[in-house]
């Protein structure tokens, strides 16, 4: 029943920057992780995780891919690290229409992380021998409707890219397939 609560299992990955060398491990086994078919080709494009680096101060700094943006937000803040400026959009987690990042390249659909479905730990936490990525479970209580909002949200964004007919179209030959 909508709205009932229940509880589930909240994966999520804690970030240590300043153990994090900018080996960039993480990025090609993410992309090669969710290459089609798996393992078939590493892309860090196509990552849903990136490094945000400033080799000459040594920052780096790891964002993951979060959710998507319909338009571009107003934030202007600036950032200042070791001397280095960034602006506010350099580590934000959102796929939005104003940059580049967490988009697939072939597509431009969104990217973002889904914490390695199916596998027993992310994976980039595995690959950082740097231990700059820690992964914790905790459980909570969740409501149906937050989940259905967050469908709604991915759809959203594939009706923006294709239009709501192409995607009735696809969805209607899923169906026809079984
Ligand atoms: S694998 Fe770890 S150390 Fe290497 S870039 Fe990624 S977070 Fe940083
Ligand atoms: S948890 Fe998996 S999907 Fe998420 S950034 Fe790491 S490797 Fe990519």
């Amino acid at each position: 029943m909508k709205g009932e609560k229940k509880t589930k299992i909240v994966k999520s990955i804690r970030i240590d920057v300043d153990k994090c060398n900018g080996c960039r491990a993480c990025e090609v086994i993410c992309s090669a992780f969710h290459a089609s078919p798996k393992y078939s080709s590493n892309n860090p494009a196509r990552s849903r995780i990136r490094i945000i680096r400033e080799p000459l101060t040594d920052i780096y700094v790891p964002v993951y891919a979060g959710e998507y943006a319909v338009a571009e937000c107003a934030g202007r803040d600036k950032y200042t690290i070791d001397g280095k400026e960034y602006d506010e959009c350099a580590f934000c987690r959102a796929s939005c229409p104003s940059r580049p990042e967490f988009k697939e390249p072939d597509s431009g659909l969104p990217l973002k992380c889904d914490m390695c479905e199916g596998e027993d730990e992310p994976l980039c936490v595995k690959w950082c021998l740097a231990e700059a990525l820690i992964y914790e479970e905790r459980e909570e209580e969740i409501d149906d409707v937050v989940e259905q909002a967050e469908l709604e949200i991915g759809l959203d964004s594939l009706v923006d890219k294709y239009g709501m007919e192409s995607l009735m179209d696809a969805v209607a030959r899923m169906a026809d397939k079984g």
